[in-house]
């Protein structure tokens, strides 16, 4: 069973690695965007540390919901308001259980990225984010580490794609060739699934 405390080292976890990778996150966002992507998600997961540190919430869906909203006040990006509904809408699909099981968590999960789908209107294929969560979430049944591997084979997956949504869209057919920052942040959120049940 999967516990507040569990949902709160997938946080911390997640903010570490955003921390180590915000370079390279800010690298690829370079050439397709605005250069922003690792310091936009470093001070949305900095915030979403502290407030979980003052409110200290009690259950996984609260601890949930309390990231996201933080994401969606913090991020001015694109991917803050998606992350944050990502976040948001996995921890209210958990309700207010104490515990969740695997089988739970991974419903909820695809109810969070059914969300990211219709806030955005982005698809598989379209090379966002979704190309590494729609992955990870159909491979969820096998395990986190199994999801890990989908979502970084997906983000590796979004190189020859052209970009349909999203900064990187204005580019058309000049996108292709790049790696998706947000499906590469992506990967780095399944891994953190891996490091929190360590
Ligand atoms: P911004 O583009 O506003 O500067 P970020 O750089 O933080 O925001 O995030 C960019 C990432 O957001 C992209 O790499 C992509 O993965 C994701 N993204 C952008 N638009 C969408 C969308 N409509 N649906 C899903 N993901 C999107
Ligand atoms: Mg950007
Ligand atoms: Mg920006």
């Amino acid at each position: 069973m999967l516990d507040a405390d569990f949902f709160r080292r997938w946080m911390t976890a997640t903010a570490a690695s955003v921390d180590r990778e915000a370079e390279n996150l800010t690298a690829l966002d370079s050439p397709i965007g605005d250069a922003d992507h690792g310091s936009n998600l470093q001070r949305g997961f900095a915030a979403v540390t502290a407030a979980l540190e003052k409110e200290q919430p009690q259950t996984p869906g609260a601890v949930l919901i309390l990231a996201g909203r933080q994401l969606i006040s913090t991020v001015g990006g694109a991917s803050g308001p998606l992350y944050g509904t990502l976040l948001r809408r996995t921890g209210k699909a958990l309700g207010d259980a104490a515990e969740v099981g695997a089988e739970q968590f991974a419903e909820a999960l695809r109810t969070g990225v059914d969300a990211v789908m219709a806030l955005g209107g982005a698809a598989p294929g379209d090379a966002t984010m979704l190309d590494a969560l729609v992955p990870a979430v159909e491979a969820l049944g096998d395990g986190f580490a199994a999801a890990a591997t989908a979502a970084r084979e997906g983000a590796v997956a979004t190189t020859p794609m052209q970009a349909r949504k999203g900064r990187a869209s204005y580019l058309g057919e000049r996108s292709i060739g790049h790696q998706d920052p947000g499906a590469t942040s992506s990967a780095l959120l399944v891994q953190a699934l891996v490091e929190a049940s360590d």
